[in-house]
């Protein structure tokens, strides 16, 4: 079973007289409608489009809310013809309702104009609702960007309103409740004066869903409050048990991203069927994000496992280094400094940044060992240690020395 706990406010605002914003907070439904229309018409079109909301929403399912806003709409518009001072007057129309689908608690979105239906879930802030306004069509066109919409003089006019005309198209989602899921309804009042991280910020803080929209609408009036404000705020305190299933679950499948914020797709063949200019889309979140610990385990170990390769890279590196320097300054090689025989620590020439270091200059010259030895010498003759090094001088000492004698001898003989 599910169970909604809803607050709601309102407020004129700083810059208006009269206040043409109506909300509906009766379980199961919830409505905010922002009216349009000089000589207090707009407070007209909006007070019975919530009226005819409440009286039409008889049918439980996202058919019967769209029903509903089909027959608010009649309401307006024949009031509008009626009278002719109330010509032209419309409202905006954001609702959201309690209804079985498919044999199980659902809520149902349906959304006409610029006032629009947030879900926040998990702490993450998402909208649901398309605006019906210029600025947001031009922003779709990529004719403008988001930045630029916020000020753009004509962000007011809206494409789409209850009442203006005898028939209308109706978005309408479908979304699975979860324990925890908080809707969030607003004005335009709202969201001119707040940016999405505030707004988010408010509803994470305060858990009661009154004190969490009496605060949004005291904040966006200290912002200016440049136009009419209203929040509803709806809490699915009960899912009957539909989070732990879906976390239990989860336990063994890769988590979800966060839930569709526009419609994926149109779906609902009986609403289409009943109204042909009613457009249907459906959004179906894929699952609950868990509630309980397991759920945010997932991208913590994903990260974990970033890391641990980024270590694994480091650390291979790292030992490619080291062998390479282990290598370089491993071996020793005799070669000349000036004229000197010296013996060297490293690779002849050296090998990547590690150059050779002198390690001991002999008392022999070059000029006192053998010519053959020459080439080498100057090339650098490898040795697998110090003490090689050593003997191989004193070998290139003694041949010296040898042939030396040998030619001191061939000279004294005679
Ligand atoms: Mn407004």
């Amino acid at each position: 079973m599910t169970t909604l706990q809803a607050g709601a406010a309102t407020d004129v605002g700083r810059v208006r007289q009269i206040n043409e914003d109506r909300y509906l907070a009766e379980e199961p439904l919830y409505a905010v409608a922002d009216g349009v229309g000089g000589h207090q018409a707009g407070e007209v079109a909006a007070q019975t489009a919530v009226d005819t909301m409440r009286s039409e929403f008889t049918e439980h399912t996202a058919k019967g809310l769209v029903d509903a806003a089909l027959a608010a709409n009649q309401a307006v518009w024949q009031l509008a013809q009626d009278n002719a001072e109330k010509r032209g007057m419309g409202t905006t129309l954001t609702a959201v309702a309690l209804v079985v689908e498919d044999g199980e608690d659902q809520l149902a979105l349906a959304n006409v104009g610029d006032s629009r239906a947030y879900l926040l879930q998990q702490g993450e802030l998402v909208q649901l609702t398309e605006d019906h306004s210029l600025v947001e069509e031009l922003v779709r066109d990529g004719r403008i960007t988001p930045e630029e919409a916020k000020v753009h003089p004509q962000r007011s006019i809206i494409t789409r309103a209850l009442g203006m005309e005898p028939a209308i198209e109706v978005d309408c989602w479908k979304l699975i409740p979860y324990r925890g899921d908080r809707i969030l309804l607003c004005s335009d009042g709202l969201t001119n004066e707040l940016s999405n991280d505030r707004i988010a910020s408010v509803l994470r803080k305060l858990a009661d869903p009154q004190e969490a929209a009496g605060d949004l609408v005291r904040q966006a009036r200290a912002e200016g409050g440049g136009d009419n404000i209203t929040v509803v705020v709806i809490d699915v305190v009960d899912d009957g048990g539909r989070a732990e299933k879906a976390s239990a679950e989860l336990a063994d499948e890769p988590r979800p991203k966060a839930p569709t914020p526009a419609p994926v797709s149109t779906g609902d063949q009986d609403v289409r069927a009943v109204q042909s200019s009613t457009t249907t889309a459906t959004a179906t979140r894929p699952r609950p994000a868990a509630a309980t610990p397991p759920g945010p385990a997932r991208p913590r170990r994903l990260t974990w496992r970033v890391l641990a390769f980024v270590v694994l890279v480091v650390a291979v590196f790292a030992a490619v280094i080291l062998s390479v320097a282990w290598y370089a300054r491993s071996a020793y090689f005799v070669g000349v400094d000036g004229e000197r025989v010296a013996i060297y620590r490293g690779r002849p020439g050296g090998l990547l940044w590690f150059d050779p270091t002198l390690q001991e200059r002999k008392p022999l010259t070059l000029a006192d060992v053998l010519p053959v030895h020459h080439g080498e010498l100057q090339a650098g003759k490898e040795q697998a240690s110090k003490a090689a090094a050593d003997r191989y001088v004193n070998r290139l000492r003694q041949e010296s020395e040898e042939r030396r004698a040998v030619t001191t001898t061939t000279t004294l003989a005679p």
